[in-house]
């Protein structure tokens, strides 16, 4: 990354400086659910919430947000959505905007997740102006960047989250102040092939290292990619590693709260 190699955004602070960032553990149930298995997954996370050791979520898909909202209310598992118009009102069928996630009670929008880039062809910039609407209404966008096979292979990982965040970045210290990020290698996720603690260690100092040198460093920077109780400790360990984006395994009561147990 620009930051990493030439440190033109600066790496001014050792991380002993910036300050201690609380983990977050985020479910993404991508298009899964039912009214009736969302209840139990639901009671059961309201239940098992107070073993947390860390902040944790879901994102949810829209139509069980007013569920969502209902059965967790009151607890300590917050919620939100998995995208997010760059949108107020108008004629965008089939969007939801932001002030729309907020009648819901949502606190999280991700926007950019490799699923939505790869299928629905969103754009860096699309991305961030996801980002930006997210924050326009009070939201946390979730912001996530990652790179495919092919370009891990051919030695382009940094230049591509590079590529991906910035016009995250461009967006402003004040802006990125209120974001999480989250770091999905595409060859990770839904594959039950997870990155090394140290390969996605690599990329989160990398990302670090430009967050700092735009006066940032507390900005919580996820990892996910088949993330599981039986890999998150050791993730966990890594410095720049500050909680998980986590898919499958979020489905599962038992298992997303192992994870966020940690
Ligand atoms: C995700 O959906 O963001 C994800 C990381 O999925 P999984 O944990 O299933 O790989």
């Amino acid at each position: 990354m620009q930051g990493t190699q030439s440190g033109t955004r600066g790496a001014t602070a050792s991380a002993a400086q910036d300050g201690a960032r609380a983990r977050l553990v985020l479910g993404n149930w991508k298009m899964h659910g039912s009214l009736n298995d969302n209840a139990a997954l639901l009671t059961a996370l309201r239940a098992g919430a107070g073993a947390a050791t860390c902040e944790i979520g879901v994102c949810v898909p829209f139509p069980y947000l007013a569920q969502v909202e209902v059965l967790l209310k009151g607890s300590a598992v917050s919620w939100g959505a998995q995208d997010i118009s760059v949108h107020d009102k108008g004629a965008y069928t089939g969007e939801v905007s932001g002030a729309m996630l907020n009648d819901f009670g949502c606190r999280w929008a991700l926007a950019g997740h490799s699923e939505r880039r790869a299928m629905h062809a969103e754009s860096d910039v699309l991305v961030a102006e996801k980002a930006k609407a997210a924050l326009a209404v009070g939201l946390t966008p979730v912001v996530c960047v990652g790179e495919t096979l092919a370009e891990r292979e051919g030695g382009n990982t940094l230049g591509v989250i590079e590529r991906q965040l910035e016009p995250v970045l461009d967006l402003g210290a004040e802006a990125l102040g209120r974001m999480v990020l989250a770091y999905e290698p595409v060859w990770a996720i839904g594959t039950g092939r997870t990155a090394t603690p140290e390969q996605a260690q690599e990329v989160h100092s990398a990302i670090r290292v430009a967050l700092r040198g735009l006066g940032v460093p507390q900005v919580r920077v996820l990892y996910g990619g088949s993330v599981k109780a039986a890999n998150a400790a050791t993730l966990f360990a890594m410095p720049d590693i500050d909680g998980a984006l986590v898919g499958g395994a979020s489905l599962v009561a038992d298992e997303f709260l192992r994870i966020a147990a940690i």
